[in-house]
């Protein structure tokens, strides 16, 4: 039993990169992608089939005669958890090494917990999941964990989030490795862990360039240019819930003034819809009010037939489209997936960040650009955050950075 994660070699990551994101590849295509010649491929393979991490079985297509071996990445190589932890939601998956979830968890959260508290829960119910499958806790050889605040990646470090105060410079990575002793330990920003998993599966399969943005509590985006994912030198590319779009708007929880969160994001769309309700402004509202005595983000987002709900709708759209519009100028993504709880209010929101885009950005830049909404809904995060898991076990500069300082990680 493998109870160790790979340690890898720079040549054997990269055919297991290959092998991994192809699914099945002959030794002589292999050969011929990496530019070996055949004997040293086939020393560097049989390594790599002794440690258990590849498989080969004929399987391919043959043109007549016997079938090719092809080799397969060995799924049950050991197993990988992906947490995607929200504002107010948990989600938790278990994977095998080929990313195929075998066991699903979600469930509502309060952030403002203390982490020691919210983690030993995390690791209870990871540790049940295994328990399930009959799984040793020290198989799981890798975690990938989103969370919606900034996150220094190379220290898997929250940095002063403002959704969850508590979680500053708090260790995350030590905490879970308590538990789960072979697991390296990935933490990163939600909608870095979004963009991770529209690569992987959604819209942005075929995209080398594009954002994600996710509209919820919050406002995010995620960066991936030319296929891997913009970090930026901190850790913290993307944030633009904090661009400034009203010189004159309303205090932002991070002290400045006019922020795009705090004028187009969820609890800025409720606080309209709150105030019209009050102001009589929308009969169904104010009828809404009167009978839940509060105005939620999905009061006003299903609200359809009313003008008033409406218009708070295409406002925040048309803030979001504008700040998109200077980021689209100046990088030319070929997509914009948008995500989080407010997207579900669907075509009027999508349809009113389209319009401003296209309004205010260059002919060129937008010619091919497509803005939709991304077709994954609450899978996308731990789907991500799998994604996250397996490209930091198999990433060479983690590979090679875990054989210098193997306590770091
Ligand atoms: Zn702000």
């Amino acid at each position: 039993m493998n109870t160790q994660p790979p340690i890898l070699s720079s040549n054997e990551a990269k055919v297991l990169e290959i092998v991994r994101k192809s699914g099945a590849v002959s030794r002589a295509d292999l050969a011929e992608i990496i530019g070996y010649s055949r004997a040293s491929m086939t020393s560097l393979i049989n390594n790599l089939t002794e440690q258990g991490i590849l498989t080969e079985v004929g399987d391919g297509l043959s043109s007549g005669g016997r079938k090719p071996r092809m080799l397969h990445f060995n799924r049950q190589y050991g197993y990988v958890v992906g947490i995607d932890m929200g504002a107010t939601s948990l989600d938790i998956a278990l994977a095998d090494f080929g990313a195929y979830i075998i066991e699903r968890h979600s469930q509502p959260i309060n952030l403002r917990e203390h982490p020691d508290v919210i983690l030993a829960h995390v690791r209870q119910i990871i540790l049940e999941m295994l328990l399930k499958r009959q799984i040793s806790p020290e198989k799981v050889f890798g975690i990938g964990m989103g969370v919606p605040g900034p996150v220094e990646f190379s220290t898997g470090l929250l940095i002063a989030p403002p959704l969850m105060p508590g979680w500053d410079s708090y260790p995350i990575r030590s905490v879970l490795r308590e538990t789960f002793p072979n697991a390296r330990v990935a933490v990163d920003n939600d909608v870095n862990v979004m963009a991770i998993g529209e690569k992987r599966a959604g819209l942005g399969n075929r995209e080398d360039n594009f954002f994600v943005v996710k509209i919820g509590t919050g406002i995010g985006c995620g960066i991936m240019v030319d296929g891997h994912l913009y970090r930026g030198s901190s850790g913290c590319a993307g944030d633009i819930g904090h661009i400034c779009v009203d010189r004159n708007g309303p205090v932002c929880h991070c002290g400045n003034i006019g922020c795009l969160e705090a004028m187009a994001a969820g609890p800025a769309i409720a606080l309209r819809g709150l105030e019209a309700a009050k102001r009589g402004q929308s009969e169904i509202l104010a009828n809404i009010l009167a009978h839940n005595g509060k105005i939620t983000t999905e009061d006003v987002g299903s609200a359809v037939a009313d003008r008033t709900a409406n218009e708070i709708i295409a406002d925040s759209g048309r803030l979001i489209g504008e700040a998109l519009a200077s980021l689209v100028n100046f990088f030319n993504p070929g997509l914009i997936v948008i995500g989080g709880g407010v997207s579900n209010i669907g075509d009027r929101l999508l349809a009113s960040i389209r319009r401003t885009v296209l309004m205010r950005s260059l002919p060129l830049s937008t010619r091919h650009l497509k803005i939709d909404i991304s077709e994954m809904g609450s899978d996308m995060g731990v789907t991500g955050a799998i994604a996250l898991a397996l490209e930091y076990i198999f990433d060479q500069k983690e590979v090679m950075r875990a054989r210098e300082y193997p306590y770091h990680t």
